[in-house]
């Protein structure tokens, strides 16, 4: 698989972590003494560790967050082809070490958190209640109230 641009890469994988339930997080890119992208590489929000720093202090008041990262193998790279100029994939591990959200979490992952306002027939919808098929009259009540201008009914 190839992309003509780098970018394209990362929309690509943005947009399949999102269909299989995982947020993704860029881990590095290399440029050449042109400044020209060499490499791109992204991975699973959940990749690595935190620094045990974070988790052995003692002055800390409130108590330490909830563990985020569980060390996922998970990893979409692309490097450039100098003779086509396009980015060739080189490296595409899929399998993770953890469960994976379902659809109804998508929107709340990093990676694919943006509030969408759908046109369609002249009213407004909310992405949010299309992908999750939300029903609740009392959500959609305090949901429409929070923005008056969503038109849901
Ligand atoms: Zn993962």
């Amino acid at each position: 698989m190839t992309f003509d641009m780098h970018e394209d890469g990362g929309t690509f994988y943005n947009a399949y972590a999102k269909v299989n339930g995982f947020s993704i997080r860029n881990y590095n890119m290399h440029k050449d003494n042109a400044g020209i992208v060499k490499s791109r590489k992204w991975v699973c929000s959940k990749e690595g560790y935190r620094d045990t720093k974070y988790l052995e202090r003692e002055d800390q008041i409130r108590g330490p967050q909830a563990l985020t990262r569980v060390g996922c193998p998970v990893v979409f790279s692309v490097t450039l082809e100098r003779s086509s100029g396009k980015y060739l994939v080189n490296n595409f591990v899929s399998v993770h070490n953890h469960p994976l959200i379902g659809p109804c979490g998508v929107p709340f992952l990093r990676s694919h958190r943006k509030v969408l306002g759908l046109k369609i027939e002249g009213r407004t919808r909310c992405a949010f209640l299309e992908i999750c098929r939300i029903e609740s009259p009392l959500f959609l009540r305090n949901f429409s109230h929070q923005l008056p201008d969503l038109n849901i009914f």
